[in-house]
């Protein structure tokens, strides 16, 4: 097997397990699905990779109110950009409705495309169907209607491809001389280093640190100008401005080759002592639940395989109510559950910002149960796991 982005064969695997699709919820209890997860780092690019396992539409819910959410906080700064570039009279393109926070606000200048809502009237709810709605389309058709563009802009998508090479070429003709990319993505070094095994997601093909996207460009003959970084919990944003390039000699850059293999150990340690944590809990007769039935929850019980330590999940999605969890036995009841049942442990998997607020309304309803969080960055995790 070869490096997807350099094409390298110098490869360090890493088996993770089997998982069921992050959105594959179930009205009955039968059997799911599995796919491998298979982490792999180039040793020449270093660029850290997962291989796709399942057929072709694997990436698609079942389900029309699947949607996914990304942060969107941080794009308010590309806004003063685009407006300067729009009284310039500049041409701009944006790739996809992940784009939209920022795009909303111009609709209505001239000079301004948005690619997807060009080649499809379909709005797309997942970075998948974009990507494959780009790949199969003859994009030089479109742009002797639309021209090219001063500066193009794309968030959340890159991430989310399974063949960069191909996307990248399928986007770049409409980039004139000169002209810049602006890519959004998020930076995977935190949870790389700490552990989280949440990070996972069949949807992610590529975690970027940002040496390994300057890495990633260069072998796309694109030169990163400028890289601006935006602090979350659980994972950083950048918004980093790419131009073409001939390079004359090989990028020297300071590349990370041990990241995938740390992150592997560093999970394999978590998931024992949280293991021993859990058993210790059920065999005391306490009882444990989950709240957030999302990807990362997904990726976080299966990874432990501690279906059987659990009671149920909480979630107040209420097209999530009564499915049975992906890959579980387990069935998703709203918070209101709790005013039945006696519960102990309540784990949070969610965004580390709405902690408090669930922990809150749950305090509300039964003030003796102890929260666990699974991400490593919240105060609620528990730091005798490492
Ligand atoms: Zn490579």
């Amino acid at each position: 097997m070869t490096c997807n982005i350099c094409f390298s064969k110098k490869i360090k695997y890493f088996n993770f397990g089997k998982f069921p699709k992050s959105h594959d919820f179930k009205k009955k209890n039968i059997k799911f699905k599995k796919y491998s997860f298979i982490l792999k780092q180039c040793q020449n690019c270093s660029i850290i990779q997962l291989d796709k396992k399942g057929s072709d539409n694997t990436f698609i819910p079942r389900f029309s109110w699947i949607k996914n959410k990304e942060p969107t906080l941080h794009l308010k700064y590309l806004h003063s950009k685009i407006k300067r570039l729009i009284e310039y009279n500049k041409k701009i393109l944006f790739i996809s409705e992940f784009d939209k926070t920022i795009y909303k606000n111009f609709k209505n200048k001239k000079n301004i495309s948005i690619l997807s809502q060009i080649i499809s009237k379909k709005k797309y709810k997942n970075q998948y169907q974009i990507i494959k709605k780009i790949g199969n389309k003859n994009l030089e058709k479109v742009k002797k209607k639309i021209g090219d563009f001063d500066c193009i802009i794309c968030c959340r998508i890159l991430e989310h491809s399974y063949d960069l090479h191909k996307l990248m070429q399928k986007i770049k003709i409409f980039l004139k001389t000169g002209g810049e990319f602006i890519f959004e993505i998020p930076d995977s070094k935190k949870p790389l280093i700490q552990g989280d095994i949440s990070m996972l997601w069949e949807e992610h093909p590529l975690y970027f640190t940002e040496n390994s996207f300057k890495s990633a460009m260069y072998y796309f003959g694109m030169k990163v100008i400028n890289v601006k970084r935006f602090l979350y919990p659980q994972e950083d944003a950048l918004i980093v401005t790419v131009k073409k390039h001939k390079f004359k000699k090989k990028l020297n850059l300071k590349l990370n080759y041990t990241h995938a293999q740390n992150y592997f150990e560093k999970c394999t340690k978590i998931k024992k002592k949280t293991l021993q944590f859990l058993n210790s809990s059920h065999k005391k007769g306490l009882k444990t639940v989950f709240f957030g039935a999302g990807h990362r929850t997904v990726v976080y019980i299966n990874y432990l395989n501690i279906k059987k330590f659990i009671s149920f999940v909480i979630d107040d999605d209420r097209n999530k109510s009564n499915l049975f969890f992906p890959g579980t036995n387990l069935k998703i009841y709203k918070t209101s559950i709790l005013q039945k049942k006696k519960v102990d442990f309540c784990f949070l998997s969610i965004n580390i910002g709405l902690e408090d607020k669930i922990i809150n309304k749950i305090s509300s309803i039964n003030k003796n149960i102890k929260f666990f969080s699974t991400s490593k960055e919240s105060k609620y995790f528990n730091n005798n796991y490492e």
